[in-house]
């Protein structure tokens, strides 16, 4: 962004009156010199109150967490559950999420070494079973992929509860302490510490900080403990209860799918599909059954299988585990003496965006799937997260700090609330890509909804339940018979009409796809903190969900692009870093890149913190 411009920015969004100095650190070789302003945020200081509180131990509010640490904010963190999940959900960690955390001391080369090989996961597999015909598959990576021109890391496949348990690895070597309830005194919170089993059940903001209520289990009965802080942050999910506690609405669409995920292990499928057709995901359809496989991780025969589910006339007891085994089987397609189901659990897929992430006077503010819920289609969810806490950390450390005004938190929302719209919008496309598969096969699943909604609301609705079931159950076996040996092959004219069809929407890329490195990479903040060049304002280009290539670009509000560059105090050492690795992630400075004198440039650039 234009230096120049983004003081001026700084400087009409606040009012309160500053005490102004000359911050010297940025003028080590003469070249600038600025202005910086200090801002008195809290009149008294009070040790009982924490600066900041953030309500939820899923991965954003662990991300946040360590950012803020890093930067030396004292931050707590209230976690409802006793402990951790490990249903696997996310998996895919996109570029801009492992540039993150790259700034993690190494976090996203963890994740590298520690992932299944690429070879295992590059793959989208759609076939009649997981041992039967094959009818097609897409490979989502490009030889560009691995060459690191455009990032110094690449995209990851990792299960959430693996990447969990990395980052509560970081806090703890950030001296955090991970709190059990019954281990803890009445001492107020000094920051640093994750409290589990305590449930945020009430807030009250006041005029100079937040009370929090959170309810937790002691001797047997569940106490209440108060915790006030200066700036509460919401990333307790999609169901969050700041956000509802806040007032906050949603926007968007409810209800897209329902859905049931099984997590099973099973070695056997795992080496059976490591050795005959390694992918990440498989997307079955036969006359018995219909699913999308997830293989968290083939070497440990660790998946998860995700069904369509119909509630009222299905009911989670019609997901048992033995059903499920039975269901797995279907779908294998041959018999497996070793499945292993772990954890059965409905959940439904939203569009929706919360109205505001910041509110009461720029003390609540809600992140992660609290402030937006997306189909999983692209695995935007909890990557979008990730890099609202990015955003988010430097803002509030700014104001902590004083360097800033509160207003620059305004700017969090500014910024990523049009992200969010974006990405679930790109969401939404690449659900609907992900049914143009059954849909071509003859089982569209707009169709499958629109019966079950006839049943559920519409005429069918005067059947007692029983036989809103047995309707249910028929049409669905006579959609599914579509796909039978019979039908489904190239000697029947509508059978390999369907093939060919099916064919060309691989080979077009039209399916769903795994990567989008123009949203990833290429987002960029229109307003927010950063003073727009009016030159470069552009219109953002709807979503198109087709992957293109990210054109690197140093306009306002960019991600800084990435280049390998040499230090000069460095200059016997061929060795290189990245532009990003310019940005400190400990402290709140700026970099100025100024155009050597001899090429000639168009102007000097800064960036906060890595955009
Ligand atoms: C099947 C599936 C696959 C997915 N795949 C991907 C993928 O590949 N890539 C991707 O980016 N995203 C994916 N997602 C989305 C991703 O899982 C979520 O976006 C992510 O978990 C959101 O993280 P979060 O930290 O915001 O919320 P959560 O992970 O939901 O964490 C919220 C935490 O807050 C706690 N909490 C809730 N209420 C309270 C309270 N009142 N007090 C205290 N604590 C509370 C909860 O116990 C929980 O630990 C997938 C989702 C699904 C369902």
């Amino acid at each position: 962004m234009g230096f120049l411009g983004f003081i001026k920015g700084f400087s009409s969004v606040y009012r309160a009156k500053p005490r102004i100095r000359a911050y010297p650190s940025f003028c080590q070789h003469g070249h600038c010199y600025i202005q910086c302003r200090t801002f008195s945020h809290f009149k008294d200081h009070d040790d009982s109150v924490l600066p900041v509180l953030i309500v939820g131990a899923g991965p954003v509010g662990l991300v946040l967490s360590i950012l803020l640490t890093k930067l030396g904010i004292k931050c707590s963190v209230l976690e409802k559950g006793k402990s951790f999940s490990h249903h696997p959900q996310a998996h895919f960690i996109n570029n801009r999420s492992m540039e993150v955390f790259h700034k993690l001391d190494g976090l996203a080369e963890e994740i590298q070494r520690s992932q299944p090989p690429v070879d295992l996961w590059r793959k989208f597999v759609y076939c009649t079973s997981l041992t039967g015909p094959v009818l097609g598959s897409v490979d989502h990576m490009q030889p560009q992929d691995f060459e690191k021109v455009v990032s110094p890391v690449c995209v990851a496949h990792f299960s959430q509860y693996k990447l969990i348990r990395l980052l509560l690895k970081k806090l703890e070597d950030l001296n955090f302490l991970i709190c059990k309830p019954e281990g803890l005194n009445d001492e107020p919170f000094r920051g640093g510490e994750l409290l589990m089993g305590h449930e945020c059940v009430k807030i009250n903001a006041t005029g100079q900080s937040v009370n929090v209520t959170a309810s937790h289990l002691k001797e047997g009965k569940y106490t209440e403990r108060n915790i006030s802080c200066n700036i509460l942050v919401g990333t307790d999910g999609a169901a969050s209860t700041i956000r509802k506690l806040a007032g906050i609405e949603l926007r968007g669409e409810k209800d897209l799918q329902k859905l049931v995920s099984v997590h099973f292990l099973s070695r056997d499928l795992g080496q059976y599909l490591l050795n005959e057709r390694p992918g990440m995901l498989f997307f079955i359809f036969n006359t018995e059954a219909i699913g999308v496989l997830v293989a968290h991780d083939l070497k440990q025969g660790e998946f998860v299988l995700q069904m369509p589910f119909y509630p009222p006339q299905q009911s989670l007891d019609d997901f048992s585990p033995e059903t499920c085994k039975q269901l797995i089987l279907k779908l294998v397609g041959q018999e497996l003496s070793d499945i292993d189901v772990i954890d059965i659990k409905p959940w439904v897929m939203h569009a929706e965006v919360a109205e505001k992430f910041v509110s009461c006077d720029n003390r609540i503010i809600l992140a992660g799937d609290a402030a937006h819920r997306f189909p999983p289609a692209g695995g935007f969810g909890m990557n979008t997260g990730i890099q609202d806490a990015h955003n988010l950390a430097w803002k509030i450390a700014a104001f902590v700090k004083g360097i800033a005004p509160s207003s620059i938190l305004h700017t969090y929302e500014t910024e990523r609330r049009p992200i969010a719209i974006f990405n679930t919008a790109l969401s939404v496309q690449n659900f609907r890509a992900a049914m143009a598969v059954p849909a071509t096969l003859g089982l569209d699943p707009t169709i499958a909804n629109s019966v079950h909604q006839t049943i559920t609301d519409g005429i069918g609705s005067i059947l007692p339940s029983g036989l809103q079931r047995a309707v249910l159950d028929g049409i669905f076996t006579i959609g599914r018979a579509q796909l039978s040996e019979f039908l489904l092959n190239e000697k029947n004219l509508l059978g390999s009409s369907r093939l060919a069809k099916l064919r060309r929407l691989f080979e077009e890329g039209k399916s769903l796809q795994l990567q989008f490195p123009a949203e990833d990479l290429g987002f960029r903040y229109l307003e927010g903190a950063l003073i727009p060049d009016s030159d470069s304002v552009r219109a953002q280009v709807p979503p198109t969900g087709r992957r293109r290539d990210y054109i690197p670009s140093s306009d306002p509000g960019s991600r800084l692009p990435h280049m390998n560059v040499r230090m000069l105090s460095n200059s016997f050492s061929e060795a290189c870093i990245s532009t990003l690795d310019l940005l400190p992630g400990d402290k709140v400075e700026f970099l100025l890149f100024i155009a050597p004198l001899e090429k000639v440039l168009p102007s000097c650039r800064c960036c906060p913190e890595g955009g």
